[in-house]
Order: structure tokens, then C-alpha cells, then sequence
């Protein structure tokens, strides 16, 4: 199923890039592989997929490990709350760390990026909906965390990353998409960033409607999660 899934979410993304003057060409879609094993990966790769989200750091190194022995090329995206004491762990095994939602955080990411000699590339993760659960810098404190990310040599900002709220009707979530789009372009006018990831399998064609151009889609692709 996963080559007919991929098949029928390009043709959305499609459709959805073109409402806002855009192609599917502008969209990178992470498959988000969480839970879901390496063979299932493997199968995405052969079907084109080249980018995968993971939300758990042992999960995903162990993963990749794999992908490694059968000399496989893919890149993966961090995603998940990432916590301080899973940071030890990180060598520049993925391309974005979408998470980074604090200073602490980033602080470490970047100590030990520097450590082993390479620039993590990071988007902010936001809280644009205020929900007191959810990880995400809230907007109160986001320029703080901002002005900490650029000066942090061993990181690179590449853009912004949201969760909205769960949603029977993810049209009333439109609104916390559009607010992203425009933090986005506000950064966009100051620094050399260019991810807007926000879109899961419910809610990705709005979220492109309202300016994402970058999509984090798992069940969609690879079924149900148990
Ligand atoms: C699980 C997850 C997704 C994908 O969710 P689906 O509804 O399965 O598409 C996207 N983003 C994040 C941060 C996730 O944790």
C-alpha cells in the first residue's frame, strides 16, 4: 500500500501547492516512519521517499544503523520532543532537528555538535495554539530563543515547525497556520531560513494551502500505528 499512499498524497500536495501559486516541487515531504519498522522504510525508499521523521532518539539511530548495513541512503528528520539527557547521543545523524523549543536545548545540541565537529541544522518548534501539554516555544518567549539559535556557531536555523491542535475539523485550525506563515516570512526578511514544516496526514493540504512547504505525513503513508 505504501506506493499507492505516497502516489495519492503527492497528487494532494499537488493540488494544495497550486491554490497557493505553487507545485508539488516546492513541497518536501517528510514520511514520518515512527513505530513503524525499517522494512516499511526500505519500501518508501524504493518508491522514491528520501526523507523520514523520527520521534525517539534509540529508535531512530537503531534504524539508521540498519539502513547502514544495508547500504542504503536515506536522511532522516528529528521530530519529537527531544530531551537533554538524548543529546549525548546525537552524532549528525539528522539533517533537521525540528524540535528545538528551548534554550537549554539548543545550548546542548550546539555544545555537542561543536564537540564532534559539525553544524546540526535546526528549525524552532512553535506553540502557536498556547497548549499548555504541548512541547513548542511560545510566542512570549520566542524572539529570546531566536536571538540565543544565531549566535550558536555549530547550529543552523533553516526555518519554523508547528503542531496544531488535535482537531475533529482541521479547518479550524487554518488560523494557527496562517499565524505561522506569518512569523515565517517575517523571519524569512531577516535571516537566510527556508522550512515552514507544518501538516501531519489529517490536516497537510490546509496547512500548504496556508504557505507550508513542508509536510510531516506518517499514517497516511504507512497505515494506522498500533
Ligand atoms: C507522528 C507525527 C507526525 C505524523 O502524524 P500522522 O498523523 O501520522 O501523519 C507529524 N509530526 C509529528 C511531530 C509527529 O510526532
Amino acid at each position: 500500500m505504501i506506493k499507492e499512499n505516497l502516489e495519492k498524497i503527492w497528487e494532494k500536495i499537488d493540488k494544495a501547492a497550486l491554490k497557493s501559486g505553487r507545485s508539488k516541487d516546492d513541497i518536501v515531504l517528510v514520511a514520518v516512519s515512527k513505530t513503524f519498522p525499517v522494512e516499511s522504510i526500505v519500501e518508501a525508499i524504493k518508491y522514491g521517499q528520501k526523507i523520514f521523521g523520527e520521534n525517539r532518539v534509540q529508535e531512530a539511530l537503531s534504524k539508521i544503523e540498519k539502513l547502514k548495513e544495508m547500504k542504503i541512503d536515506a536522511q532522516f528528520h528529528f521530530i519529537g520532543h527531544l530531551q537533554t539527557n538524548k543529546v549525548k547521543y546525537l552524532k549528525e545523524n539528522f539533517s533537521i532537528i525540528q524540535s528545538v523549543d528551548r534554550i537549554e536545548l539548543a545550548k546542548l545540541i550546539n555544545e555537542r555538535a561543536k564537540k564532534i565537529n559539525y553544524v546540526q541544522d535546526i528549525l524552532l518548534q512553535v506553540n502557536i495554539a498556547r497548549e499548555p501539554q504541548k512541547s513548542g516555544v511560545l510566542m512570549e518567549h520566542f524572539d529570546d530563543l531566536l536571538e540565543y539559535v544565531v549566535k550558536c556557531e555549530n547550529l543552523r536555523l533553516r526555518g519554523l515547525m508547528m503542531i496544531p491542535p488535535l482537531e475533529e475539523n482541521p479547518e479550524n485550525n487554518r488560523v494557527y497556520f496562517s499565524r505561522m506563515r506569518e512569523l515565517f516570512l517575517d523571519l524569512k526578511s531577516k535571516y537566510d531560513i527556508k522550512y515552514l514544516s507544518m501538516g501531519m496526514s489529517d490536516d497537510f493540504e490546509i496547512a500548504i494551502e496556508e504557505g507550508s512547504n513542508m509536510v510531516r505525513i506518517g499514517s497516511a503513508i504507512f497505515g494506522k500505528r498500533k
